[in-house]
């Protein structure tokens, strides 16, 4: 029996229920490789982007990453940061574990990256908001 997932679509507010069936690839008519995309069959989504968006959850699943940073020189102890694309899954565990290290030195406006090219995945980790100097001049937190 084909793997069968269930979950619902969160690209908009509609919520669909989405049943995605993924079966052993047929070899392609003319080149003879497996045709994946064929392969995984999305039910249930009343438009395009929930099929593409069923495709990867059930295939490749993508997470955005938020959380915040420990600061130096700056007038909070914690910095909240997002990642700049939605990275694997199953990497973000590893993600956090490395971000645990990462300590953000003010000043620095939001959007700026405060760590580049996260594990390797070509994603940088930004600001979410302006970090300014601390008033006493260079007193850390954390
Ligand atoms: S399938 Fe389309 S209409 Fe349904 S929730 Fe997803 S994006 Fe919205």
């Amino acid at each position: 029996m084909s793997p069968v997932k269930q979950f619902t679509c969160i690209v908009c507010p509609r919520g669909c229920l989405l049943t995605v069936e993924i079966t052993e690839p047929a070899a392609d008519a003319v080149s003879g490789a497996p045709n994946y995309l064929d392969a995984v069959r999305v039910v249930g989504a009343a438009c395009g982007r929930g099929v593409v968006y069923g495709r990867q959850e059930a295939t490749a699943p993508l997470r955005s990453l938020t959380t915040t940073l420990r600061t130096s020189g700056a007038d909070r102890p914690r910095l909240p940061v997002r990642s700049s694309a939605d990275l694997p899954l199953e990497r973000l565990l590893d993600a956090c574990i490395a971000l645990d290290t990462v300590v953000a030195q003010a000043p620095l406006r939001c959007g700026d990256v405060v760590m580049a090219d996260l594990l390797g995945l070509g994603i940088d980790m930004l600001a979410s908001d302006d970090l300014a100097v601390c008033p006493a001049n260079g007193a850390s937190h954390g």
